[in-house]
């Protein structure tokens, strides 16, 4: 396993839109457990290929081990698609690895349905709410070229606007 270089904000790469993953192949596999280390290592929560250059499908998270004692569980999800969202939203604080030190109100839905590939080739489908729904959405959004600071209602908005 490596860590990756992350992308950071101000390089294109992270407004482009992934591409699907056809075969999860040898390389996929690589990716997803680099991926995973190099969120580890950033304490993130989340992480989506494009933030280490990679314009792939492909998500991966772990909301568990943040908190105190709790044993790490880590979620790769390829070619996510959110197939279903709650009326209720939550309005959130939410930051981004690619976005260091910036943290941000954002309303996303409480509860979704995520289809997707697993890391073993077959398609499953999870219901998250509350942290994960939340993750979901912001880690599924990097795969079509969507950063969290666009999603900023004014109103809901922490710090002045940045140039
Ligand atoms: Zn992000």
């Amino acid at each position: 396993m490596a860590i990756r270089e992350l992308v950071y904000d101000g390089n294109k790469l992270l407004l482009e839109k992934s591409e699907e993953i056809t075969k999860v192949d040898d390389e996929i596999v690589q990716l997803s457990k680099d991926m995973l280390e190099t969120m580890y290592k950033y304490d993130g929560l989340g992480l989506a290929a494009v933030q280490v250059g990679v314009l792939k499908r492909m998500i991966v998270y772990d909301c568990s081990y943040i908190e105190e004692n709790s044993k790490k569980k880590p979620m790769v999800m390829i070619n996510p698609k959110i197939v279903w969202t709650s009326k209720n939203k939550v309005l959130v604080e939410e930051g981004c690895l690619s976005f260091p030190d910036v943290f941000e109100n954002i309303e996303r839905y409480e509860k979704v349905k995520v289809e997707y590939i697993g890391i073993d080739g077959k398609k499953r489908i999870k219901s998250a709410k509350e942290m994960e729904a939340i993750v979901i959405q912001h880690e599924t959004d990097h795969l079509d070229g969507i950063v969290f600071l666009s999603r900023v209602d004014e109103k809901n908005r922490k710090r002045g606007k940045k140039k």
